[in-house]
């Protein structure tokens, strides 16, 4: 990789169908976009959905080293989601896979299509837990340590299962 690379971040969760299989096909994936290479994955976690209805979802973290640009990488993230069937009927509907673009680097972006880091990404056990795992120490821009934001959502229900 060149020197301009950056590290981003990628949130992923499903609680439709046959989750796992969508996540590890979503991973596959993930190490197939151009001018990117999946360094890392967290475990897989089960947690209760949250503003969200149907299944418990799963969660896991990824981390890539890309040359893209960040809305050349949400384009990629999202092409993943159509390819595994997402559909949008309303907000915060079950999903089939649902990829967010976490972290890139420490750029802080506030566009109408893309916002990092992700806006709710430090109220979400099912981000942190697997964030936490893979880079305890990791700062979140204008929040700061990951491992530092694990107590605020102690309240939610999740549970690591086996890698
Ligand atoms: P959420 O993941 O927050 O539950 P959605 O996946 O339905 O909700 O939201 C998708 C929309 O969010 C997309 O239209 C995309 O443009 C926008 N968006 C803004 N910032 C991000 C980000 N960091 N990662 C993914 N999508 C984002
Ligand atoms: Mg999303």
């Amino acid at each position: 990789m060149p020197d301009d690379a950056a590290r981003a971040w990628v949130g992923l969760g499903a609680n439709l169908g046959d989750a796992r299989a969508t996540l590890a096909a979503a991973l596959d994936a993930l190490g197939r976009i151009d001018a990117t290479r999946l360094l890392r994955r967290s475990s897989i976690y089960r947690s209760a959905p949250i503003d969200s209805s149907g299944p418990d979802y799963l969660n896991a973290v990824a981390e890539l080293e890309t040359t893209l640009a960040p809305h050349e990488l949400l384009a990629r993230l999202q092409a993943i989601e159509r390819a595994h069937g997402r559909e949008r009927p309303y907000r915060n509907a079950p999903r089939t896979l649902d990829l967010d673009l976490l972290l890139y680097g420490d750029a802080v972006i506030d566009t109408p299509t893309l916002a990092v880091p992700h806006p709710r990404l430090h109220e979400r056990a099912f981000v942190l837990h697997p964030l936490a795992e893979l880079a305890p120490g990791l700062v979140v821009p204008g929040r700061g340590r990951v491992e530092a934001q694990l107590p605020g959502v102690s309240d939610q229900r999740i549970e690591r299962l086996s890698a």
